[in-house]
Formats: C-alpha cells, sequence, structure tokens
C-alpha cells in the first residue's frame, strides 16, 4: 500500500519538480476540511459512473482491469454521495418509520443499521465504494449478503476481491467480524485506504458530536449525548481494523 502510493506520487512529483515544488507535501500532511469530511464541499472526481477521488479512481480502475482478466467486471453501485443525499435518505426512512408509529430513537436505531447520519457517511469522501459483478445477472436488490455467500451470484466476485483487492488499496470496511457492532456485513463495500485512513484520523479528531448536534434535518432533535456518543464509537470506529 505505501510503496504503491510512493510510486504514484513520486511519477506525477517527477514531471512537476521544475515548476512547483509543493507537490512534495506528503498526502498525509494534507489537512481536509471539515466541510470536505462531512460532505459539504464541492470536491473533484473522477471517472464516468466511479465517482472517485483522482487516486482512489486511478487504483479501481487498475484493479478493474485485473478483475476482467477473471471474467469479473467490477461495477459500481454506489460512490460519492454529498450531505445533501444522505440528509434525503435519512429523512425519507426517518418520516417512513415514525409515520409508522415507531418512536424517534428507535426509527433512528432502524436507519442506522443500514444508513448513516449525514455527515458522517464514508461515501461522503470520495474514497468509497460499493461494488458487485455487472456480469450477472441478479433479480431484486443487489446489496443483499447472502448474494456474495457461496452459490450466490456474487460468489466468484467475493473470492476474487478477498484475494486481490487489498492489493490495489481497497479493504473491506464493514467485515463480518461478529464481535464487531455497528453497521451490518457489507460484503460489497470497499474503501481506499491510502486516503480514507487519514481522513478519518482527521475527522475523529473533530468534535462530530457537537456537529451533528447543530444540524437540523427531520430526527437530529432527538439526537442525545449518549446515543451519538455510541454512534460513533459503534458505527464510525468498528469498523476493519485496516482502516483505523
Ligand atoms: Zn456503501
Amino acid at each position: 500500500m505505501q510503496r504503491r502510493t510512493f510510486i504514484q506520487k513520486s511519477s506525477s512529483a517527477a514531471l512537476a519538480i521544475s515548476l512547483l515544488p509543493t507537490v512534495f507535501i506528503k498526502q498525509d500532511d494534507y489537512e481536509y476540511s471539515i466541510l470536505e469530511l462531512m460532505g459539504k464541499a464541492d470536491i473533484e472526481l473522477f471517472g464516468k459512473g466511479i465517482n472517485l477521488r483522482k487516486e482512489a479512481h486511478d487504483a479501481f480502475l487498475e484493479m478493474k482491469m485485473a478483475a476482467y482478466n477473471a471474467g469479473i467486471d467490477l461495477k459500481v453501485v454506489s460512490s460519492y454521495r454529498d450531505f445533501s443525499r444522505q440528509e434525503a435518505i435519512f429523512e425519507r426512512k426517518y418520516i417512513t418509520y415514525t409515520d409508522q408509529g415507531m418512536a424517534p430513537l428507535d426509527a433512528i436505531d432502524k436507519i442506522i443499521e443500514y444508513s448513516t447520519i449525514p455527515g458522517t457517511s464514508r461515501h461522503h469522501w470520495g474514497t468509497d465504494i460499493d461494488i458487485v459483478d455487472g456480469y450477472r445477472k441478479v433479480e431484486g436488490d443487489v446489496l443483499v449478503p447472502s448474494k456474495f455467500e457461496a452459490g450466490g451470484p456474487y460468489e466468484d466476485f467475493k473470492l476474487w476481491m478477498d484475494e486481490h483487492s487489498e492489493t490495489y488499496g481497497f479493504y473491506l470496511v464493514y467485515t463480518n467480524d461478529p464481535k464487531r457492532r455497528g453497521f451490518k456485513y457489507e460484503p460489497w463495500h470497499y474503501s481506499y485506504a491510502p486516503l480514507s485512513i487519514p481522513m478519518l484520523e482527521q475527522f475523529r479528531g473533530k468534535n462530530i458530536a457537537a456537529l451533528l448536534t447543530k444540524e437540523n434535518f427531520y430526527g437530529a432533535e432527538h439526537f442525545t449525548k449518549g446515543f451519538l456518543r455510541s454512534y460513533i464509537q459503534n458505527n464510525i470506529l468498528d469498523i476493519n481494523e485496516d482502516l483505523l
């Protein structure tokens, strides 16, 4: 991972060496704004239907080419998502569940089985993707864990990714470790670690609970200190430890 990053950087750095010495600032030193980390900034994304930050996009294309050779078509179902898109998803679910008679905090607990609180999605970063095998014809929802298991349509995809994705910098975030809390197992959600590790490190350095308390989307008025503390601990930080 470190070495790949170094190679990519040194080739672009060599090109710009005489023009712009600032390219030597290491990626790790880049400071992301809180707007970027919360999906509220207009960031530059690359690749039609891919929509990732440059370095993540380039690594994804390399991985996609390798997967093609193994008969697998890495198809992006979802990648970058901004704050307002996540807000719309959250509010739609919140209204649906509370209209069915659920208490606000129960509705929020149900939403966060699979969906994030706006401002805290890793999809805000331009580093994370939900992917499947586009060659497989699948009925109904594609992002269902059983479809990635033995006998399921994405079994080959899963086996290939298990063996190769980390070579390209992509790590599963929400693993099937039974001791893990927070979001349920998502065999489709991968993160480009060379960028997302420093981003998470910077994000957790902010006062996330205080930031969320200032939001005013539907449901946010019910966030308590205790709820936010466990959400941050379980849903944001209890992930694949290689990404911490
Ligand atoms: Zn995802």
